[in-house]
This record gives structure tokens, C-alpha cells and sequence, in this order.
């Protein structure tokens, strides 16, 4: 169908989701652009002139990912998960063609929800803007497969991404991720804006094992494969620039977006890119107590 046509169809279908109250605005909007412009790398929320503070907006980028990955089911419990936090409102982005061209400056934070298997899109553009971004004080979240995301540009994805996906021909000794089920994820003992005051917590979902890198990261939380043993990053942060970047390996399907503890790790360390003070851990609502399952 056409692209018009096509982007009508995926609106209606994420204002028709599961999370009815959630309304998507677009990121064309001059409204929009208007409220939001000049906040990038603040973070934080803006004044209006009325004197209330406007959220921070957050861009999911999305449109294409591996087969098992139902991005189109997956990204309004994404959105969702993050605006329990009512100091951060979603817009989301469906055309990878577009990245290159958007601005991205009325955003806090971008989260890069896609694996791209064309190299060509959103290409070197695209890259290039999401990089500029980061480092000029945008934050950055990536969740699960997006760290496959840019594999044409891997060594230069990886310092912003922190860990990158290995390729589709695992090293010698490692696997994918174990297979799909319950395990334990273990927020780590660093004292971190992210984590401080959350308890670890059990979640069925994909345990990743396909990361790779050298970049100088800290691991907020992690898992013990069962597979192999071996304890891997469940979730992470650096710095890129003056950016700030959360990487959570979590997130395979809808069920596992709507876990208690993940969801609440996804938005706090959304939050955190964004340049938002932590909540108190007790304040906060999960999408699990909202739909009362
Ligand atoms: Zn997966």
C-alpha cells in the first residue's frame, strides 16, 4: 500500500491497541515542535506558557525487525511501559526511510526499537543524525535486537551502542540467547540513578548471549545463561559525547515488555537518558498493576 496509506493504517492500529488512552502525535507536527524545540540534551521538562512542565518527549524508531519480532505488537507496550512515567510523552517514528531526515532536537531521548536488514536504510544518514544527536547531549536507548541495528557500521555502532549483536554466525563456543523462558535478572550491586532501591526480579523472555564489544560500559543488571553458565548484561549504560545511553537486552514480545521489573527498569532507565531525577521506586506504577493481570 502506499507510505500514506501505510503510516494512516499503523497509527490507527497503535490508537486502537491495547493501550487506548495513549495518543500518538507526529513528529511533523508543528504544535509539537513548537512546545518541545531547543530541549534536546536538557532533558528535563519545559516550561509552557502557562507555566506547567511539558513532558520530555521520547522518539521509539521503529519499522522492521527479525521475523520473531512483532515491532508493530511490540512498540505500543514499549510506549507504554515508558509513559507510566507521566514526565515523558512518546512519539513514535515507523518509516526507518525517515531517520535521516527528522529532527530530532525537540527530542529528550531516542529509543531504537529495530534490526535493519537493509544497509541502506536507515543508512549512513540516518546514522550519522542518530550519532550527531547522542553526541551533542541526546540520550539513547537501545532494546533488545537493536543491538543488530547498523550492522554495516558495527565498529562504529559500538561505541555508541556499547555491546553490539555478533553477527548470524556465532563465535566458537556462544550461542544466540538461550531459549525462549523464566530466569532470573539480578540488579548488580553499582549504585546507579537507574537501579537504586529496585529488587531483582524473575521474567520469562530471551536471555541474551550474543553481545560483543569493548566499549567501557556499566552492567546494572544481569542474568546467569543456563545454557552455558555464564552471567551476561541484561542491562547497561555509557556515555557517548555528552549523551547519555541505556542498553537493555530485555524486551522479545509483549509479555515480556509488560513484566513488572522490566518494564519499570525500561522506563527508569529511559528516564535517566532523558535527563529526568529518579523516582522513588514506590511512586511508580507498572504497566503489570495497571491492567490489573
Ligand atoms: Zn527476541
Amino acid at each position: 500500500m502506499p507510505r500514506d496509506r501505510e503510516r494512516l493504517h499503523i497509527l490507527s492500529h497503535l490508537k486502537h491497541s491495547e493501550t487506548p488512552k495513549m495518543k500518538t502525535c507526529w513528529i511533523w507536527t508543528p504544535v509539537l515542535f513548537f512546545i518541545a524545540a531547543g530541549t534536546v540534551g536538557l532533558g528535563a521538562e519545559s516550561a509552557t506558557d502557562d507555566g506547567n512542565a511539558a513532558p520530555a518527549r521520547v522518539l521509539i524508531v521503529t519499522g522492521e525487525d527479525y521475523a520473531g519480532h512483532r515491532w508493530r505488537e511490540t512498540t505500543p507496550a514499549l510506549q507504554q511501559a515508558v509513559e507510566q512515567d507521566a514526565r515523558m510523552k512518546v512519539d513514535v517514528l515507523d518509516d526507518l526511510t525517515q531517520l535521516a531526515e527528522t529532527d530530532l532536537a525537540p527530542y529528550a531521548s531516542v529509543v531504537l526499537h529495530f534490526k535493519n536488514y537493509d544497509p541502506k536504510v536507515p543508512g549512513r544518514a540516518g546514522f550519522d543524525n542518530l550519532k550527531r544527536f547522542v553526541e551533542r547531549g541526546g540520550g539513547l536507548v537501545l532494546v533488545h535486537f537493536a543491538c543488530g541495528a547498523f550492522e554495516e557500521f558495527k565498529d562504529e555502532f559500538e561505541p555508541l551502542a556499547g555491546r553490539v549483536w555478533f553477527g548470524a554466525r556465532p563465535p566458537a563456543g556462544r550461542h544466540q540467547h538461550d531459549p525462549y523462558g523464566e530466569f532470573k535478572v539480578t540488579i548488580t550491586g553499582v549504585d546507579h540513578p537507574i537501579t537504586r532501591g529496585m529488587e531483582s526480579f524473575t521474567t520469562v523472555d530471551e536471555l541474551y548471549t550474543c553481545l560483543e564489544g569493548e566499549t567501557p560500559i556499566t552492567v546494572l543488571a544481569e542474568s546467569t545463561s543456563k545454557v552455558d553458565g555464564k552471567e551476561y548484561p541484561m542491562a547497561f549504560v555509557l556515555r557517548f559525547g555528552k549523551g547519555k545511553v541505556f542498553h537493555y537486552a530485555l524486551g522479545h514480545n509483549v509479555p515480556a515488555l509488560k513484566n513488572d521489573g522490566a518494564a519499570t527498569l525500561l522506563r527508569r532507565g529511559t528516564a535517566w537518558t532523558a535527563g529526568l531525577e529518579s523516582m522513588p521506586h514506590s511512586l511508580e506504577k507498572s504497566p503489570g498493576n495497571d491492567s490489573g493481570a
